[in-house]
């Protein structure tokens, strides 16, 4: 399989741009914007999908009306996969999940209801050893939240998804033949735990 390149012009750009905003604008306003016909907006759009640049039309949910807090958590750890399923399956809030190699430690932004959910984050981390020194901020202030768009024409990698973890590949996938199929991995280690599970299935 091999890693496709394409290019993002300054229309794909204006598109992502205006779904972004709403992503229920339709293709005949997106166009009258644009100045270009209807079906090279659709055009667009899909090829925008299959790419994986777009990934659909997600409703935007104030968290403030719940009186949610946004935490961030940061453990060391080696093995952020694991890491990131027991956080996955045991707590509800997490919103995003970052891993950094140079340092070695997860960074997750997380949302809680009560404060005291904290704990259980770090009990949870310490009582299954999933890593070390692990330390929450609570945010008390959003100065801003948006969703960052390139201002200009750009190469777009295409984005993989792990059949195992469901989580995105940065760098080089670990990939598997099988039966005329070709599934992507994070590494060895999550493509046998996925064949693992297939067969308990
Ligand atoms: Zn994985």
């Amino acid at each position: 399989m091999k890693r496709l390149r394409k290019y993002l012009d300054a229309i794909d750009i204006e598109i992502l741009r205006i779904l972004s905003e709403d992503c229920r604008t339709t293709t005949k306003e997106i166009a009258k914007r644009l100045g270009v016909s209807v079906p090279v907006v659709r055009k667009r759009i899909k090829r925008l999908e299959a790419s994986g640049v777009l990934e659909g039309c997600k409703a935007k949910v104030n968290s403030d009306s719940f009186n949610a807090s946004t935490a961030i958590v940061s453990v060391k750890t080696d093995d952020p996969y694991t890491l990131y399923r027991v956080f996955e399956e045991t707590l509800s809030g997490v919103e995003k999940f970052y891993y950094s190699d140079n340092r070695k430690t997860a960074y997750i932004v997380m949302k809680v209801l009560d404060l005291r959910d904290i704990d259980k984050v770090f009990k949870l981390v310490e009582e299954k050893g999933l890593g070390a020194g692990v330390d929450i901020i609570t945010i008390d202030r959003v100065l801003k939240d948006s969703q960052w768009i390139p201002s200009q024409a750009t190469v777009v990698n295409i984005n993989y998804i792990c059949a195992f973890c469901k989580a995105p590949i940065v760098g080089k996938p670990y990939i598997v033949e099988i039966h005329g199929k070709t599934l992507v991995f994070h590494n060895e280690k999550c493509a046998e735990a996925y064949f693992r599970m297939i067969r308990l299935g």
